[in-house]
């Protein structure tokens, strides 16, 4: 794929990027392992200033970036500002907590002798990210990387150059040194170069289970700690006592979210037979009533797919499963003329086995599958290989519990829509990947946890 800015609305190719040569790589790196020597011995609080004034940044340059961010991946202008400023609030709290998590606890032993333990950062670490959400994505990692004394290496998408080079922009400005965040413009084949480079440590990817596989792979050969945040097909439970209007209307939003091209957007709906056609009913005039359009215009709520490419998997998927067996009700035909759109789609009564069910479909598209009970109410919505978020709606304190413990997904939300926050761990389990981003425990993801004995 060429490092382009070819904007989703137009199909046109704004702007081509010539990838970094070997050298520019080496150099890159040299900077960051430079920088990394240096960042460790900087104080937390510094590194956690330094963090708080990124934030500012971003707060201040959330117009610009905002229009960045839709000009090369087609999220609606709106949703690109929120991006904006759910970045700020994430480094505003590593700013704040970091130098808590940070201080390792200290053990006096029945023998007099004293134990402590230590966070101490790994050094460079490589963030392979995507492009869905250009910066929410790289600053969740780069936040508590930074703050913990880790530098970054960003290799992004190949479709969000521009994003990439102002995260690298926001960094410097902030006052980081040279090397502390470095921006490598490379394709995928060149990555395990980079991760076997004895002077990266780490590495974390967020993208498919393809690229997610081929990370781990290269990560493990090279023996390097690495934390993979995949694909995801969340379950959206709707039981009877749920408040089916409120449900509806959240479902709406949960799949159709950044174009329907999140991978915690609710994908499979798995709505008890009671209430199955007249949540349907609401579900669908909802998806219709959505305004598609150019996302630059304020109130369009979805923009384009991200890629041609894209919009054609989906389309193929869609396909598929309605010859599988299911009622597509709304939707389903791509649109003539230019840009990569697709209009939101509800298939019902899909089958177990068919493409959107046991696939992640990246786009607006909604498989809804029906349950007589609560045990199939599990058993469906666990029936895929992944396992990222999972929501449930019930007013039910005993079903509430199920859904708590037996749903397998690193995250439960319960009568609320799946959201990543800085506040709380975020991960998956089966394919959607390892490891865990935001918290306390994400900060934790990329340290050395020393022990020190003194007797
Ligand atoms: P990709 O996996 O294709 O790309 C993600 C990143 O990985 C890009 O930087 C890409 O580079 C790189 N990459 C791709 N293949 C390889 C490889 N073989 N070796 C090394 N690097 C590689 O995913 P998309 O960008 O298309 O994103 C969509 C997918 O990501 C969906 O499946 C989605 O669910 C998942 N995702 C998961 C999230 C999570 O938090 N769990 C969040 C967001 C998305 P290049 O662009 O140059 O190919």
């Amino acid at each position: 794929m060429p490092i382009a800015t070819v904007d989703p609305t137009t199909g046109e190719t704004l702007r081509t990027f010539p990838p970094h040569d070997e050298a520019a790589v080496d150099a890159a790196l040299a900077r960051a392992a430079d920088a990394a020597r240096e960042w460790r011995r900087t104080p937390v609080a510094e590194r956690a200033a330094l963090v708080g004034r990124i934030g500012v940044l971003l707060d201040e340059r959330r117009e610009r970036y905002a229009r960045l961010m839709t000009m090369e991946m087609g999220k609606p202008l709106q949703a690109a500002r929120d991006e904006a400023a759910k970045c700020a609030t994430a480094c505003r709290y590593y700013a704040e907590h970091a130098a808590r998590f940070l201080d390792g606890e200290t053990l006096v032993h029945d023998d007099g002798g004293v134990g402590r333990v230590r966070y101490d950062p790994l050094g460079v670490v490589l963030a392979v990210m995507p492009w869905n959400f250009p910066f929410w994505q790289v600053v969740r990692f780069m936040a508590p990387a930074l703050a913990a004394g880790n530098v970054g290496v960003l290799k992004h998408a190949s479709n969000v150059p521009q994003c990439a080079l102002a995260l690298a922009e926001v960094v410097r400005d902030a006052g980081g040194r040279r090397g502390l965040f470095e921006t490598l413009l490379i394709p995928s084949d060149r990555v395990e170069a980079v991760i076997a480079d004895p002077r990266v440590a780490a590495v974390t990817l967020t993208g498919s289970e393809g690229a997610g596989s081929h990370v781990g792979a290269a990560a493990g050969r090279h023996l390097k700690k690495s934390v993979l945040e995949l694909g995801g097909s969340d379950p959206f439970v709707v039981m009877p006592s749920a408040d089916l209007d409120i449900a509806a209307r959240t479902a709406v939003t949960a799949r159709t979210i950044n174009n329907g091209q999140s991978c915690i957007a609710a994908k499979r709906f798995v709505v008890h037979t009671d209430v199955y056609e007249p949540f349907l009913d609401r579900f669908v005039a909802g998806m219709r009533a959505l305004r598609l359009g150019n996302p630059m215009d304020e109130g369009v709520q979805v923009g384009p797919l991200a890629t041609g490419s894209i919009r054609d998997d989906v389309h193929d998927q869609v396909r598929r499963t309605v010859v599988a067996g299911a009622r597509l009700l709304c939707g389903g035909q791509p649109f003539d003329g230019p840009g990569f759109f697709y209009p939101p789609t509800v298939l019902a009564d899909v089958p177990l086995d068919a493409p959107a069910a046991t696939e992640e479909v990246f786009g607006p598209v909604a498989a809804v599958l029906r349950v007589p009970n609560v045990d199939e109410a599990i058993r469906v919505a666990n029936a895929s290989p992944y396992g990222l978020g999972a929501a449930a709606w019930t007013t039910d304190a005993a079903e509430k519990q199920r859904f708590e413990a037996e749903l397998d997904a690193g995250s439960v939300f319960l009568n609320g829509m799946v959201a990543s926050d800085p506040r709380l761990p975020f991960g998956g389990v089966k394919r959607s990947g390892y490891g865990r981003e935001l918290s306390a425990i994400g900060m934790r993801e990329f340290v050395n946890v020393k022990t020190v004995r003194e007797a």
